[in-house]
């Protein structure tokens, strides 16, 4: 489960994540929080007399034509961005998803990010859900569920947020699906370069780290909550 401040954050950072688990035989589930019809329409906004509900159709479209590409389900909230709030509904709602889905794995953005408001409000928000998604309080009167891993994403502006990855993935064999969802996200192109650049750049570090020279395209994470093992 991927939950995004706006509409296209999860497909940048996590795309090739997304893309594996479900390669794999797995489900996800995207939550977009907010369409991004403030924060990350630019290219929309260019447009005369454009309006917000336009935008968020627009963005609905490209979302869910990306999300299909790499078969993951999405779940729009429309909760508004610049600002983001998630409020107790919305809290509640996030929860429920969660102990529904049941998810193995929950990634969300970093805690910090001085560039962007909403960000650390979506990442504030899926750490509350998860803890009450897993029985936080009196485990008995709700129903709870596993805990799930619990991973931030790669930020746009990786030093400023803190981020720390201790977790490299290897996406070489779904990049080619995520580069066609990246393509169906017409109003923010710019982003792809940019994206691609960095998976080319995580890779070189995962094949300095790990065992695997073939690998070609990496996304990076960070685990926030230990891994409990059987051995090492
Ligand atoms: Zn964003």
């Amino acid at each position: 489960m991927v939950v995004s401040a706006h509409a296209g954050d999860w497909l940048w950072r996590s795309g090739g994540a997304i893309g594996k688990v479900v390669q794999d035989g797995g489900e996800a589930v995207i939550v977009a929080l907010s369409f991004g019809e403030r924060g990350e329409s630019g290219e929309l906004w260019k447009q005369p007399e454009q309006t917000v509900e336009n935008v968020k159709k627009i963005r609905e479209r490209e979302v869910r034509s990306a999300a299909a590409v790499l078969g993951a389900a999405v779940h729009f909230f429309d909760l508004g961005d610049y600002p983001l709030i998630v409020d107790r509904a919305a809290l509640d709602r996030l929860t429920e998803l969660m102990r529904d889905f049941e998810p193995d794995a929950v990634i969300t953005h970093t805690e910090m990010d001085p560039a962007n408001p909403d960000h650390p409000e979506a990442h504030r928000a899926t750490v509350l859900a998860r803890k009450l998604a897993i029985g936080a309080g009196v485990p008995a009167a709700f129903k709870t569920i596993t805990p799930p891993a619990l991973y931030v994403f790669e930020p746009h502006h990786t030093e400023l947020c803190g981020f720390s990855p201790n977790t490299y993935l290897d996406i070489t064999e779904t990049f080619p699906r995520k580069t066609e969802a990246m393509a169906r996200m017409a109003a923010q192109q710019y982003m792809v370069d940019h994206y691609t650049q960095r998976a080319e750049n995580r890779a070189s570090f995962g094949r300095r780290f790990g065992r695997n020279q073939a690998m070609r395209y990496a996304e990076a994470f960070q685990r926030l909550i230990p891994e409990v093992v059987d051995t090492l």
